[in-house]
């Protein structure tokens, strides 16, 4: 099967079909996504200057595509080539992007799998999208709510008793009567 490659932002931002196609090769990888925004957003940006000290945000891989997320909820492709991000959406940035030491590797790990379900995190990643981990899935779960479906059969060994009202007894006279 031929090969299909996990997209870094130096293959995914890529000029207009009217510009060269290396029109945007001078331009550092993590800051071709504010070329590429530009042109969505038919107006000029100003690429932020300097890092914001200790932020960090992580790579992963999503639909075969190296993401990191924005606290805005914005999104871009990212490149271990140029590990920083800055979001043309909010202006946040710019921040280091973490990826695992071996990219490469992480780009093996999901080749056998068509890119719409090529998803990959790094083991300290809580993105929201990540699935439960093995050490969650053991977890002892939560008991179920009294009243819930599942919950009826311990429900009923655990009520304490509860007096029933009392009914009247048919051919014996009603208590309100005596
Ligand atoms: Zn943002």
């Amino acid at each position: 099967m031929r090969e299909i490659p996990v997209q870094r932002a130096e293959q995914f931002y890529r000029p207009p079909p009217r510009l060269a196609s290396d029109a945007w090769d001078h331009v550092p990888p993590a800051e071709r996504v504010w070329r590429w925004y530009e042109h969505q957003a038919q107006r000029r940006l100003t690429v932020p200057s300097g890092m914001l000290l200790g932020k960090q945000v992580f790579a992963r891989i999503n639909h075969g595509r190296w993401v990191a997320d924005c606290t805005c909820g914005s999104a871009q492709i990212v490149t271990p080539a140029d590990p920083r991000f800055a979001c043309p959406e909010c202006g946040y940035g710019w921040v280091q992007v973490v990826f695992p030491k071996d990219p490469a590797a992480a780009e093996k790990a999901v080749t056998e799998l068509v890119p719409a379900e090529r998803n990959w995190w790094q083991a300290a990643d809580t993105s929201w999208d990540r699935p439960p981990q093995p050490d969650e899935a053991t977890r002892p779960q939560r008991q179920p709510r009294p009243g819930h479906p599942e919950g009826s059969a311990k429900l009923d060994l655990t009520l304490p008793d509860v007096p029933l009202p009392e009914l009247p007894v048919p051919g014996l006279p009603d208590r309100k009567g005596v």
